[in-house]
């Protein structure tokens, strides 16, 4: 598929060019801005994280045009579903669920933390409800599916950024209506 190529520089808050030590799941975010475009997701982690000594970024970026963007490469680690917070529901760091998936990686207190194995994926919102265009939401799909297909990460192992913390409502659309999250998986496995 085509990937637009726009790499961070490496920096401690972004992109802190260590290697994945593994890649277990495939994990979904929103931008969490309605109408912020990738473009302006990239300067957030390039130059707002390091200024503010912010710890975020992901591997990817889809944005609302439907464009794939590639923020770090597929080997290196991102800051973008790591805890210290404990889920106010279960007492927990992370959810049964990654603690299932990641193992190791998402042991309390979170010493080694899921973002050592897995890849992030930022999904640009029309709007602060953090509803979809429908090129960001087919872009995903086959972004996903391409990565699935690439490292061999089972279906059941993409999940969203609230699937790993709890706590965390995020993408806020998946959040709220988790019918609209399978049914995003349902279009990764036709592209499977
Ligand atoms: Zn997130």
């Amino acid at each position: 598929m085509k990937i637009q190529e726009k790499l961070l520089t490496v920096n401690k808050y972004s992109r802190p060019g260590k290697k994945l030590a593994e890649k277990r799941a495939l994990i979904l975010h929103w931008v969490g801005v309605g109408g912020q475009r990738a473009k302006s997701v990239w300067s957030y982690f390039e130059e707002a994280c390091p200024k503010e000594g912010h710890y975020a970024s992901a591997q990817y970026c889809v944005d609302l045009d439907g464009t794939a963007f590639r923020f770090i490469p597929d080997d290196e680690v991102a800051y973008h579903c790591g805890s210290s917070q404990a889920d106010p529901v279960s007492g927990k760091i992370y959810t049964d669920w990654a603690r299932e998936v990641f193992g190791k990686y998402a042991s309390d207190p979170a010493g080694n933390s899921p973002n050592n194995a897995s890849l992030g994926i930022e999904l640009c919102v029309i709007d602060n409800k953090g509803n979809f265009s429908p090129d960001t939401l087919d872009t995903a799909a086959e972004l996903a599916a391409f990565l699935c297909k690439t490292h061999q990460i089972p279906l059941e192992r993409v999940g969203t950024h609230k699937m790993v913390v709890g706590w965390k409502d995020c993408p806020l659309l998946w959040t709220k209506q988790p019918e609209l999250f399978e049914a995003f998986k349902k279009e990764v496995k036709k592209r499977l």
